[in-house]
């Protein structure tokens, strides 16, 4: 892909992430659902050292239940919330 403008976050998801939801029945894009960003060893380091780390696993949580309703292991995902 050439495209260089932001690509909308909803296009990188499959489609079984789109349609989760938790108990209250949030979705992902939910003001009250927050990411959790999973860094494995390497990547705490790679913090440490100053480096901007890329999380190996994304968990999406519902603030108001709870409820880890989501998560996703896809590189693309993970390149996006590594910031
Ligand atoms: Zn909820």
């Amino acid at each position: 892909m050439t495209n260089t403008e932001a690509v909308s976050p909803q296009g990188l998801y499959p489609v079984d992430i789109i349609t989760a939801t938790c108990n209250c029945g949030h979705k992902i894009d939910h003001e009250f659902v927050g990411v959790e960003r999973i860094y494995g060893f390497w990547m705490n380091l790679a913090q440490f050292l100053g480096v901007t780390p890329i999380p190996r696993e994304v968990v999406f949580y519902c603030r108001k239940c709870g409820k880890e309703f989501a998560s996703s292991m896809d590189r693309d995902i993970c390149d996006y919330y590594s910031i």
